[in-house]
């Protein structure tokens, strides 16, 4: 204990230096200290203070905010930090309240309008949604995702990115996800071009309920066919399956890409086929609500003895959600699988707008696509169509329509991403009909 205590302080002084000087990879030292320093507050629950400077969701907010801004120092000015506000009423806020979002934007030295936005919040609760007064540490639920957040800002801090990365501690979660729809809707009021919402809600644990450790699994979860998707799209839908390949379903399957490619962040993607927990919902939502493509990040296996529950022992069996709870290796490894998405899509160029294949009554598949700015080459994906990951690929030059031989279009599934200068590629656009002419 006293090694850990003696850590923390070397990570505290460590702080002060400038950030490049650190090696620059998620610590689970540092980011055990942020949650404990958010446990501290004592309760973030939305309708708790937001002036006291001790206690409560404001002290919390502004902490965040303060850490943004010690990054941002030092960097140069990097991150522009600020805070957008909305004021909203529900049964969970009867006499309704003022939801504040806490940013820091890392701007695109290329496309700033094409957007990542790396997101958890930062308020809290206990068995009683409406008790704003007791002590409710949301450590795992979800001090784990803002430090996530805060983390992925301190160690991507410095790096340049074509486009533009949104680093966000969201409030009033639990009273409705307004905050997570706060951001969406300032997302399209500002005119974001959004590429992916990571949502980190519950990133921390890895002892399950059941006794079970799950230390190596991160849960991705995603939508397949668009929440948003109109009677025509889903018309069309029908006629050329995808399913399985809306853009979220796609983010998430390069996110499993990316947790394959880099086995040193040691980390099994387990894509989860829903877009959120059974019956369930999470900031990201208002997200796929407006058409953005976006997925949630949640441990292996759960603990429910240590979400929204009041704090106390009942029969032997400890109940709370506390900083024992948690397991700090771990979430550092689910921030570098975030990090590394976030770096991957920050430099990639956008997806192409469609894709159109044309093939019928043929054994070949002509496949071309919307040009994408910025693009040096594309990558046509297939699969058999019995398949739910790309199992081919092939890069394209110079052009934008290529013809694969001998692949049928009835028995395959084919995409196209865009590839940038770097080779950092965009998320797949899933092939669909040509345009009648
Ligand atoms: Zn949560």
């Amino acid at each position: 204990m006293t090694k850990m205590i003696l850590i923390a302080a070397l990570s505290a002084t460590a702080l002060a230096q400038p950030v490049f000087a650190q090696t620059k990879a998620p610590d689970p030292v540092r980011m055990k200290a942020k949650v404990e320093k958010l446990v501290r507050f004592g309760t973030r629950h939305t309708l708790s203070s937001a002036t006291d400077p001790k206690r409560g969701i404001g002290a919390a907010r502004t902490w965040g905010a303060g850490e943004f801004q010690k990054i941002g120092k030092a960097c140069g000015g990097c991150l522009s930090v600020e805070t957008i506000a909305d004021r909203f009423t529900g049964p969970r806020a009867p006499d309704g309240v003022e939801v504040v979002d806490v940013l820091a934007i890392q701007k695109g030295t290329g496309d700033p309008s094409q957007v990542v936005i790396v997101a958890g919040h930062i308020d809290s609760r206990v068995t009683d949604v409406m008790n704003i007064s007791s002590d409710a540490p949301g450590a795992n639920d979800n001090a784990s995702g803002t430090a996530l957040v805060i983390e992925a800002a301190r160690v991507l801090a410095g790096e340049k990115f074509d486009g533009t990365i949104v680093y966000a501690l969201l409030s009033g979660e639990e009273q409705g996800l307004w905050g997570g729809k706060l951001l969406a809707a300032t997302a399209r009021a500002r005119g974001w071009q959004v590429r992916a919402m990571l949502n980190n809600d519950i990133v921390g644990n890895t002892l399950g309920q059941n006794g079970q450790r799950v230390a190596d699994r991160v849960r991705v979860f995603s939508e397949g066919i668009r929440f948003s998707e109109d009677g025509k799209a889903n018309l069309t839908r029908r006629a050329i399956g995808g399913e399985d390949d809306g853009p979220s379903r796609a983010l998430a399957k390069k996110i499993d890409g990316i947790a394959k490619a880099d086995p040193a962040i040691g980390l099994d993607v387990f894509a989860v086929r829903r877009f959120d927990r059974f019956g369930r919902g999470g900031d990201h939502s208002p997200f796929l609500d407006l058409g953005f493509p976006a997925v949630r990040f949640s441990v292996g296996i759960e603990n429910y003895d240590r979400q929204h529950q009041d704090l106390r022992t009942e029969n032997g069996r400890v109940y709370g959600d506390t900083v024992e709870g948690m397991d700090f290796p771990y979430l550092a490894k689910v921030t570098a699988l975030n990090v590394a998405t976030l770096r991957a899509l920050a430099d990639a160029p956008a997806a192409p707008a469609s894709v159109s294949l044309d093939g019928a009554l043929s054994m070949d598949t002509r496949v071309f696509w919307d040009a994408v700015p910025g693009a040096a080459a594309y990558k046509v994906y297939w699969r058999r169509a019995d398949a739910q990951d790309w199992s081919d690929s092939r890069v394209v030059t110079g052009g934008t329509e290529t013809v694969l031989k001998d692949i049928v279009v009835d028995d395959h599934f084919i995409g196209v991403a865009a590839v940038g200068k770097d080779g950092a590629e965009s998320l797949v656009t899933f092939g669909g009909m040509a345009p009648r002419k």
